[in-house]
């Protein structure tokens, strides 16, 4: 029975439906892995944010078996009751060490460890100083934080100290905010003169690395390296859930500030800590960066292969630097014909339009990894080019 006081919100499903912007969930049925199984089809799996291939790596799997006989199945508490565990230690022991800070802690996930940390660090008084495609995790910290937001237009430098001269000598404090790589752009932010910036105007400098963790940097240590940063960036956020392969979020900062978050983040204060088997999962992770440092490799060579190959057919891949490859069509509902004539053809790329992304820049989203043959990529490149032609994008 459709209940009245729910209605509303079947009528703003119909409206998605009517306008082709109502999405279906695709079902994986089996692993993440390069070439997997959606909906009952064998497509290539260009959608995946399982950078290096860690969601089914055979010694994560093992440590997170081990560590679920052991341990048991889950924490039974928050962090800051009784659901502490040593393997939580050791594993948040572990990053701070590979991004070489005083200390890290670790949250549910990457969103909660953005919106948690933010929203602990500021308050009413403060202003934030934002890029306007930082994530929604950044956002909602930010909302949440009840602090000004000033939002300055996409990697532009010049904007952001026009932004800062503008606020200079307010009181309260101030808190420079940008992703790392971008999610939906696959770019880099300019950090080096942003951290500039952040030193010349007193800023705290904060970056969100969720998508260069594991991905840029020696072994993946992220973009403050990436950069030569050290030292120079007093917070940083990753994620455990793309290219570490399990789930979950971390902030890196000095023991002060990660101790003040243990008292102030709400995340962290109020919901149950991570399962020991996907710490263990993480803690394997980790050694293995620096144990194979050949799966970034092969990351940035399936990377250079695959962006060669869209450029040679003369697809727009916008201003990607990084293995986030968008494809760039423009309108939107043809974005989605795209997308699902390519997954009939057996290659999965998401599409994504407004307002994931801006009007008119509607794009097929495409990840590379380090576990996708040259084949493999080929034989997208190929599908790819054939049914852009078919719709004359290409
Ligand atoms: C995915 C993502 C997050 C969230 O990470 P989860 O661990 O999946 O919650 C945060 N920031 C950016 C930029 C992301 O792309």
């Amino acid at each position: 029975m459709p209940k009245a006081q729910l209605q509303y919100l079947a009528d703003e499903l119909q409206r998605l439906r009517e306008q082709g912007l109502y999405q279906r969930l695709r079902i994986l049925q089996g692993e993440q892995l390069p070439v997997a199984r959606f909906d009952g089809r064998e497509v290539i799996n260009l959608s995946s944010n399982n950078y290096l291939g860690l969601t089914t790596h055979p010694k994560l799997k093992r440590r997170a078996a081990e560590a679920l006989e052991r341990y048991g199945v889950g924490s039974g508490a928050v962090r800051t009751i009784a659901g502490t565990m040593t393997l939580h230690m050791e594993l948040e022991e572990k990053i701070a060490q590979f991004k070489n800070v005083e200390a890290s802690v670790v949250f549910q996930s990457g969103f909660t460890a953005n919106a948690g940390t933010v929203a602990a660090v500021l308050g009413r008084e403060d202003i934030i100083i934002s890029d306007e495609l930082n994530h929604a995790s950044i956002i909602d910290g930010c909302r949440l934080s009840r602090a000004e937001i000033r939002v300055f237009p996409h990697k532009d430098v010049e904007a952001c100290e026009k932004v800062l001269k503008e606020i200079e000598g307010r009181k309260g404090r101030k808190l420079l905010i940008t992703d790392g790589v971008f999610s939906m752009e696959g770019d880099i932010a300019p950090l080096p003169q942003l951290a500039d910036l952040a030193e010349k105007y007193g800023c705290i400098m904060m970056i969100d690395d969720a998508h260069a963790s594991g991905v840029l940097g020696r072994n993946g240590r992220g973009t403050v390296d990436h950069f030569k940063l050290h030292g120079r960036v007093d917070i940083q956020v990753g994620t455990l859930s793309k290219a570490i392969g399990a789930l979950g979020g971390y902030v890196c900062s000095t023991r002060d500030t990660i101790e003040y978050l243990y008292h102030h983040a709400r995340p962290f204060l109020f919901s149950t800590s991570h399962p020991p088997s996907v710490a263990a999962a993480c803690l394997a992770a980790f050694e293995l960066l620096d144990e194979e440092p050949q799966l970034v490799e092969r990351l940035w060579a399936n990377t250079r292969f695959f962006k060669a190959g869209l450029a040679k057919r003369g697809f727009n891949t916008g201003m990607s630097e990084t293995p986030i490859t968008p494809i760039i069509v423009g309108d939107a509902a043809l974005t989605h014909q795209f997308s699902r004539e390519l997954f009939e053809a057996g290659v999965f790329a998401q599409g994504i339009g407004f307002p994931t992304v801006p009007k008119g820049k509607a794009r097929l989203r495409a990840i590379v990894t380090a576990t996708h043959s040259e084949e493999q990529l080929s034989s997208a490149i190929e599908t790819l080019g054939t049914i852009a032609s078919r719709l004359k994008i290409l």
